[in-house]
């Protein structure tokens, strides 16, 4: 049987002691987490809980994030994880498209979860700390766990996908638990002296999947902050002897140009891993000379558990690149007739293994728009080298088209990232008369460095093409960004020319 508890059931037989996951002071070992999961699973079926049912928790990243998430897989729920920041008619609109009847929230969020509840009819769960660990200590721990099929969700993820509302992306145990493993044994080599960084929030599949489940999978620790700032990341990382930092590229370059904390000693970091977005080769270089640990890129989805492709830490890694295809899992480009395009052309990439979803919850026609002939089908665009090497250029929406040249913001990015002055940089096309689209820079500076728009659009002209230069450029404080840190394209408003 493959099921994502049994990671846990079998390290806390394998490694009781160990600490599983700590958060400053606060720190469960494999023993405790096992017992509290099994209880919380436990109080659960009490409630009346089916094999199957959705439960939804908004829960920071603390340590009873993974005592609620592995207690519902025990109890053979299956987890809907929301971001603890959405409003009540964005929880409401989650739990009524998956039918969940139980909600758990943290107290810090329980207002607008309960508001949603009540709104549809659920049952709302706060694990107000006294409280909950009475409700815990009511009931006798479940023994084992209860059984579930390999083709059987585990988790419901929600995504925009390329396009619309967000849909729940069904990733089942085997999906899970093949992506965790795989990570764990040949991406990280993680085993129980790995010390891994917590500051992915857990709602999201990079940060489920790469630093939970691969820890609780290997008897790691977790060592957990719940809202990233890139100097209590630098403490963590010296108090705790951190051995693999996750993170996605704004962390990597926030945690460049902040001071290093006195007799600051990252000596056991050995791995850095990058995913979410694709990171400026600039920063990446700048964060391996500073930190003095190899950084590696991976790419994937939601829908694909996440983790697609990686730079495999065995052979050489190529800056800039995604990596390939993780055991288990086949990519290739296709045009957009569905053919598949030679080394060096641009197409969309498509994957194929255990990794990608069962479907979008209750939507069988965006699934079928999406997986066909059982390729999932990405929205990323990308071309491959001779040797097989991955290199993303741009998500297909992202694309620019000004006057009937292809512009792809990310090469425009990464010349930016160049720029002494520049910390953030995102590249946008604004509507424009003549062109159809006009290209658009909107930059963060560095703390005190100086630079004006024209330096800016003279840097970036002597460096690329006439046609690709951005004509626009603004300044911000700060680029808006996602729950999990990446830029979001689609909030930033440029006024066209
Ligand atoms: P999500 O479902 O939130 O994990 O977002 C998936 C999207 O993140 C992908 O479709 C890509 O556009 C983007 N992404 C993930 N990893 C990378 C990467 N290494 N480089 C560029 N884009 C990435």
């Amino acid at each position: 049987m493959t099921n994502l508890a049994a990671f846990l059931v079998n390290s806390a037989a394998a490694c009781r002691d160990q600490i599983a996951v700590r958060h400053d002071d606060t720190t469960l070992t494999y023993a405790e987490l096992d017992a509290s999961s099994a209880r919380f699973a436990a109080v659960l079926r009490e409630r009346g809980l089916q094999p199957g049912d959705r439960v939804a928790m908004t829960m920071p990243n603390v340590p009873l994030f993974p005592v609620v998430y592995y207690g519902i897989l025990r109890a053979g729920g299956v987890v809907v994880p929301m971001n603890p920041l959405l409003k009540a008619r964005e929880v409401a609109y989650v739990l009524r498209d998956c039918d969940t009847r139980v909600a758990v929230t943290f107290p810090l969020f329980a207002e607008e979860v309960a508001k949603a509840a009540a709104e549809v009819g659920a049952e709302c769960l706060v694990t107000e700390p006294s409280a909950f660990h009475d409700l815990l200590m009511a009931v006798e721990p479940l023994s084992g766990i209860v059984d579930r099929a390999d083709d059987d969700p585990a988790l419901i993820l929600y995504t925009s996908g390329t396009t619309g509302m967000p849909k729940g992306a069904e990733l089942t145990h085997r999906n899970l638990v093949s992506n965790t493993a795989t990570t764990a044994e040949t991406l990280l080599h993680v085993g129980p002296d790995d010390v891994l960084f917590g500051g992915l929030p857990l709602f999201h599949a990079f940060g489920q999947t790469c630093a939970l489940n691969t820890a609780v999978a290997a008897g790691a620790t977790l060592t957990l902050l719940p809202r990233f700032d890139p100097q209590r990341a630098l403490e963590i990382v010296h108090r705790d002897g951190v051995t693999v930092f996750l993170g996605v590229p704004t962390m990597y370059s926030a945690l460049l140009h902040v001071e290093l904390p006195d007799g600051f000693d990252a000596s056991r970091l050995r791995v850095a891993v990058s995913g979410g977005a694709a990171i400026p080769v600039e920063v990446l270089h700048g964060f391996e000379r500073r930190f003095g640990a190899t950084v590696l890129e991976g790419y994937g989805l939601s829908e694909t558990s996440p983790v697609a492709s990686f730079n495999h830490p065995d052979r050489p890694r190529k800056a800039g690149s995604i990596g390939m295809p993780i055991r288990g899992v086949e990519m290739k480009l296709v045009a957009e007739d569905g053919s598949e395009v030679g080394p060096g052309e641009v197409g969309e990439i498509v994957i194929r293994g255990e990794n990608v979803m069962k479907g979008y919850f209750h939507r069988p026609e965006a699934t079928a728009e999406a997986v066909r002939d059982g390729w999932f089908h990405s929205g990323d665009l990308a071309r491959a080298d001779e040797e097989g090497f991955y290199f993303i250029v741009d998500r297909k929406k992202d694309l620019i088209i000004r006057g009937g040249y292809n512009v792809y913001p990310r090469e425009i990015e990464e010349v930016l990232y160049e720029h002494p002055a520049v910390a953030e940089a995102a590249v946008v096309g604004v509507p424009h008369k003549a062109h159809g689209e006009e290209i658009a820079a909107v930059i963060a500076l560095r703390g005190g460095a100086d630079a004006t728009a024209e330096q800016i659009r003279d840097y970036v002209k002597e460096r690329v093409a006439a046609y690709k230069y951005p004509r626009i450029v603004t300044f911000t404080a700060e680029l808006p960004k996602g729950p999990t840190g990446k830029i979001l394209k689609r909030e930033i408003v440029v006024p066209a020319p």
